[in-house]
């Protein structure tokens, strides 16, 4: 017994489809989609903007703008096992 047929039945609301979930941004407070946002953190800002004047630096800017930091890190060690010298016996 459907009743979706009718010549009444709308295939799509004017609105759009509503199978997105609508966030509320944290700063602007503006409800957006997150699909559609431009920030990184899009299930916590509209846009970049507002993540980049939340956190005062853009992660993606961070990942796209940072520099070659300066090799801090030594390099890496080869462990060479010392033969005929048994360190450790169980
Ligand atoms: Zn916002």
């Amino acid at each position: 017994m459907a009743d979706t047929s009718g010549p009444d039945a709308l295939p799509a609301p004017a609105f759009g489809p509503d199978s997105e979930e609508m966030l509320r941004c944290i700063r602007c407070e503006l409800r957006y989609v997150p699909s559609k946002s431009t920030s990184a953190l899009r299930l916590t800002y509209c846009s970049f903007l507002c993540e980049l004047g939340d956190l005062g630096f853009s992660i993606t800017g961070l990942e796209h703008m940072e520099p070659q930091p300066k090799a801090i890190e030594p390099p890496a060690v080869e462990l060479d096992p010392q033969p005929g010298e048994p360190a450790i016996v169980e």
